[in-house]
């Protein structure tokens, strides 16, 4: 099988979700990384540890990701290569430009993919109603594009590929223009600094009630963050927010009170050292992650909490 891995890189910097893409290419045939942008070098020779083969596709105009530009690349290196995989990371950039893709190749897409076997034909795994249930998808037809998620194929082999100028350049130039990026506000609280994590999640109903888990952080000696509905409801400011379009925690403690365990949170906050769960749901998904749970009201449970850190 021919698999073509998009790699992914800002700042001067190469997402270590591109090496995963290459264990999971590894695993199914042909490892072929794709490398976009002005110089690429630098990235090109990483990912040639790990592939078989690494294009680099480079252009002025491609400093700055674009999704118009990257399709017009991709589509002409695909239409002389013939993948018949097509990998990219489930990242903000993949979830812009892989449907427009697969569209273009008129190929199938299966997103946020955490599992791939071809013992019996392409199948792909994701998970669906808010992570509770994992789905098989067949793949019926090829060439098909899998955008994966983050951390699900760390393991892999190393390679020493050759590395090829693929000779492409972008063949108009694109509707819209890279003007800045914005980096968000530094708040208050940097709750990737803290030891301590006391974070809501919709089960602490109304931002009345976010005092209680200020009071608790408090005895803690810790900080307040959130769970994206938290977030949007302006119960605490957006620099709070834990996960995959919020903050990447690893605090000593990581008390989630009332979060279901969605992954886009779990991903902002897995690694921590220790994480304890109080939810009423027996079922929640955030019961898979944590180290400890407890399965209550936490209206019950925080009060009670506070009276025994406040020696009562
Ligand atoms: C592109 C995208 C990006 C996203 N990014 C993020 C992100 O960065 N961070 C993030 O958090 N989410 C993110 N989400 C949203 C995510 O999918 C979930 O919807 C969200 O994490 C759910 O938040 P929650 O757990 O607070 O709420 P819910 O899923 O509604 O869970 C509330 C939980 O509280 C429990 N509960 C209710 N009352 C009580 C009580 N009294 N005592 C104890 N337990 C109680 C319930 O049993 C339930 O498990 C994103 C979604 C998308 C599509």
């Amino acid at each position: 099988m021919k698999v073509f891995a998009v790699a992914e890189h800002r700042f001067g910097e190469l997402n270590p979700l591109s090496i995963e893409l290459l264990n999971l290419a590894n695993k199914l045939g042909e490892s072929n990384a794709v490398v976009i942008g002005k110089d690429v070098g630098k990235f090109a020779a990483e990912l040639a540890k790990y592939a078989d083969k690494v294009w680099k596709i480079e252009d002025a105009s491609l400093e700055n990701y674009n999704p118009e530009l990257y399709i017009d690349v991709l589509l002409q290196l695909f239409q002389k290569e013939k993948p018949d995989v097509v990998l990219i990371g489930n990242t903000a950039q993949g979830a812009e430009y892989a449907p427009y893709l697969a569209v273009k190749m008129k190929a199938p897409i299966v997103t946020d993919v955490v599992g791939v076997s071809s013992a019996n034909g392409l199948v792909a795994s994701r998970f669906v109603m808010q992570g509770k249930i994992m789905v098989d998808l067949k793949v019926k037809s090829m060439p098909c594009v899998l955008t994966i998620r983050q951390g699900a194929f760390k393991e892999g082999v190393q390679k020493n590929g050759k590395i090829v100028d693929a000779g492409i350049k972008p063949s108009k130039p694109a509707g819209r223009k890279f003007l800045e990026y914005v980096q968000p506000a530094v708040g208050e609280v940097d709750i990737t600094k803290a030891n301590i994590i006391v974070a809501v999640g919709r089960g602490i109903e109304d931002a009345a009630n976010i005092s209680l888990a200020e009071e608790l952080a408090k005895a803690l000696g810790g900080v307040v963050a959130g769970s994206r509905p938290v977030i949007d409801n302006g119960w605490l400011p957006k620099d709070r927010q834990v996960g995959i379009s919020g903050k990447v925690v690893k605090p000593k403690l990581y008390l989630a009170l009332g979060i279901s365990g969605a992954f886009q949170h779990v991903m902002g906050m897995k690694d921590s050292e220790l994480i304890i769960a109080i939810n009423k749901d027996p079922e929640a998904p955030i019961f898979g992650v944590a180290h400890y749970g407890v399965v209550a009201n936490l209206f019950d449970i925080v009060p009670e909490l506070l009276d025994k850190l406040k020696g009562k």
